[in-house]
């Protein structure tokens, strides 16, 4: 007897069950269309880690209300960056864009923990340790069916892969990827500092990588605290992942000029290798790509949820309107989605490669034309505000997917 058909067949279905796919199958759940979401690990459980954190752009942040979540966040209203070289720094603040907040610092497993309560209490049908091991590609008008392992083939309407940067499922359709190897890894923490955060995020430049302090609510004592993203070349990294907290904390106080006082305590560090990647097509047949299975974005600016999100907004329209019509196996029907996010991540991807070098380690006059530039910058609103919505990915106000029809 054939094994018996695993359930979520003839769904939507959405592969990884990270920020961006939970994100995804909540927005199909709301707009009323059957989907399943799948993941090779474990659900995610009530057990926090508070050390990996997203900063989240206001049009983000609104999206994900509309969805429901309100998200348990720490808002800030400045944004200060500076480098290594000179005194020079460029301040951003919330009120000159006439907003209530420049966005929000978010514990990972925090947002990923209420997404997926969210889901089920949409009724989504959620299959976690369920690795995708192969898919079987349409043909002659069949749709696409997922292979989990022994199990029997699973049909589904269309595969939206959200399975990471690596993803196994863009690699399954043969889709290449331009990449950018950085030989940086990120080394992540949560800290406590000696004086409060100012409502600030801070970024300072320093010549082997990006440092970024990002503001967190007080713990239950009332000790401040920020979450710590140290972006260094591979050897420096290893070198600052293997230092004992004492002198972890002093190197990062002096690494951050005391800004906030001294560093009294860190949590455990975890490191990330860092890498920009970009997928030479979101779409083949039976298959759409968002999240970093789209496109990997170095966590400088932190805008990689961010532009998975918006992939979401993109996406759910098309998706709505092809499971209308019956058009979910045609990819000419992404096209649009693909144009839109491509532009709009591919520019964001050439602006922090730009940036990274920019900042790069110069003696003599790029180092002094940099300080004047931020100098100048900082003394310029109109071009200031321009740059800071470009950075913020602020775009004007974003249609609401599920309100306002499809987005073109
Ligand atoms: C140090 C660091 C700091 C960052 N800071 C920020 C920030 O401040 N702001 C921001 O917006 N972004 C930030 N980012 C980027 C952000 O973390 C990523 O862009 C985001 O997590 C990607 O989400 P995703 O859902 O697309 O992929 P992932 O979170 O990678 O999820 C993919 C999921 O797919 C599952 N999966 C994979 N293969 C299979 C398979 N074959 N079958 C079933 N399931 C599968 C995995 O188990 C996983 O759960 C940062 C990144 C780093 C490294």
């Amino acid at each position: 007897m054939p094994p018996k058909a695993p359930s979520g067949e003839g769904s939507l279905a959405v592969i990884g069950g990270g920020l961006v796919g939970c994100a995804l199958a909540l927005a199909l759940a709301r707009a009323g269309l059957p989907v399943t979401l799948l993941d090779q690990g474990p659900a995610p459980g009530a057990v926090m880690d508070d050390r990996r954190t997203v900063a989240l752009a206001p049009d983000v942040l609104a999206f994900l209300a509309g969805l429901g979540i309100e998200v348990a966040a720490s808002d800030y209203q400045h944004m200060t960056v500076w480098e290594h070289a000179g005194p020079a720094a460029l301040h951003f603040s919330a009120e000159e864009l006439g907003l209530a907040r420049l966005g929000a610092i978010v514990e990972n497993d925090r947002l990923r923990y209420d997404l997926v309560q969210a889901l089920t209490a949409a009724g989504v049908t959620l299959r976690w340790g369920a690795a995708v091991t192969g898919v079987r590609w349409p043909s002659a008008g069949a749709d696409p069916a997922l292979c989990l392992g022994d199990e029997a083939p699973m049909p589904v309407r269309i595969v939206c892969a959200a399975d990471g940067g690596q993803s196994p499922l863009r690699g399954m359709a043969g889709i290449g990827t331009q990449d950018e190897p950085m030989g940086q890894r990120a080394v992540v923490t949560t800290v406590i500092t000696e004086r409060p955060h100012e409502a600030t995020a801070w970024q300072r430049f320093l010549p082997t990588g990006p440092l970024a302090f990002l503001p967190l609510a007080d713990d239950e004592a009332g000790r401040h605290r920020c979450s710590v993203v140290w972006s260094a070349d591979e050897p420096e990294a290893r070198a600052l992942e293997a230092l004992d907290d004492e002198a972890f904390c002093a190197a990062l106080g002096e690494a951050f000029e005391y800004r906030l006082g001294a560093i009294l305590a860190a949590k455990p560090r975890a490191a990330f290798p860092l890498g920009q990647r970009h997928a030479d097509r979101y779409a083949a047949p039976g298959l759409v790509l968002l999240g970093d299975a789209a496109h990997v974005i170095h966590p400088l600016a932190g805008q990689g949820v961010n532009l998975g999100v918006r992939d979401v907004m993109a996406l759910v329209p098309v998706l709505r309107q092809g499971a209308e019509q019956g058009t979910l196996g045609n990819p000419r029907i992404f096209a649009r989605y693909e144009r839109s996010r491509r532009r709009d991540n591919a520019l964001m991807l050439r602006a922090l490669s730009a940036l990274k070098r920019g900042f790069a380690p110069a003696a003599g006059p790029l180092s002094w034309l940099r300080q004047g530039g931020l100098g100048w910058l900082d003394h310029q609103p109109a071009v200031r505000q321009r740059f800071m919505v470009q950075a913020l990915g602020l775009h004007g106000p974003q249609p609401h997917p599920l309100k306002e029809g499809v987005v073109s």
